[in-house]
């Protein structure tokens, strides 16, 4: 809404400023951060529940801030996704990603899989397709040790067109996996229709689990759904014993949370996987 003349006095009025100020003062910052190479990936190792194995990592971006030290994402990501700077930002991470997981196989660790986030606006870029191929190519990566995560609602911004580039994506070899899954609007009759391998169970339904019989129920219930449609199921944020001996008896593939490890930077989540059993 940029307006010129008395308009444009009255639309920066004197309570705006400070807001207006503060969003400029961020976007230049993460222009900054781009530029001078502040962003870096923690990894949180995902558990395979039959074999205790470490099988894979999910990449999370973090930014080294030289005065504010390490910022979470939920702190940028939102506005970087307003600017656009999450573009370039989400490309640096998913190439940084690819780049340390091939160098984790490369160190012995076999097939290991590396989940990369991907935001509403990567995933509606026309040239995503070639950005991944491209990334996939330059870093020697198997397309099958790429896993893709998605959200609902990214997915039914424009269904058709969604669908479309999740078929590029299958057709290369990519994994896709639904994140947050339960907590977007995506009913089930597009479930189905998409092309995904995997289905992430929202933390808020593993933290439910214990203490209330639906909340259990629900768990129970999603994963049966995903298996019927031949998918991977993963759970995201378990911290405690009880979840995990709940969700190994309903049959959930992976686990991801505090319960193992937190996200760590590579040198501390190294050592994790190279023992690679839990217990
Ligand atoms: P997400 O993809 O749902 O990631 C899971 C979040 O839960 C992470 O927060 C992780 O640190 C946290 N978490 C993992 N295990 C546990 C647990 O047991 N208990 C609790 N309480 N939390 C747990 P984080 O790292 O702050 O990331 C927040 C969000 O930022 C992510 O949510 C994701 O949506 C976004 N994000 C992170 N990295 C990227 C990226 O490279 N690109 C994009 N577009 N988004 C990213
Ligand atoms: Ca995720
Ligand atoms: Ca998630
Ligand atoms: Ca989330």
């Amino acid at each position: 809404a940029k307006e010129t003349g008395r308009n444009a006095v009255q639309f920066y009025a004197p309570h705006m400023n400070a807001h207006a100020t503060d969003r400029l003062a961020l976007e230049g910052a993460l222009r900054g951060a781009l530029r001078e190479e502040q962003f870096e990936l923690h990894f949180q190792p995902q558990v395979d529940l039959q074999s205790g194995r470490v099988v894979g990592t999910e990449a999370l971006i973090r930014w080294r801030h030289p005065h504010f030290g390490t910022v979470r994402p939920d702190r940028f990501i939102a506005l970087a996704e307003e600017t656009g700077l999450i573009v370039p930002i989400g490309a640096w991470a998913l190439r940084s990603a690819c780049v340390q997981n091939r160098q984790w196989q490369r160190s012995g660790l076999g097939q290991l899989r590396i989940a990369v986030n991907l935001s509403a606006r990567q995933f509606s870029e026309p040239d995503l397709v070639q950005t991944v191929r491209q990334v996939l190519e330059d870093t020697g990566l198997a397309p099958e040790s790429l896993e893709i995560e998605l959200t609902e609602s990214m997915m039914m911004a424009d269904v058709e067109s969604a669908i479309e580039t999740m078929c590029c994506l299958k057709a290369m070899g990519v994994k896709l996996s639904i994140d947050d899954f339960g907590t977007g609007y995506s009913s089930l009759a597009y479930l189905k229709r998409f092309p995904v391998d995997v289905l992430k169970i929202d933390r808020s339904f593993v933290r439910d689990i214990v203490g209330s019989r639906d909340g259990a129920a629900m768990v129970d219930a999603i994963i049966s759904l995903a298996h019927s449609l031949r998918m991977h199921v993963i759970a995201e944020g378990v911290e405690t014993l009880e979840q995990l001996d709940y969700l190994r008896d309903c049959g959930c593939d992976e686990v991801q949370g505090y319960l193992f490890a937190r996200p760590e930077p590579r040198e501390a989540v190294e050592p994790l996987l190279r023992q690679s059993r839990v217990e």
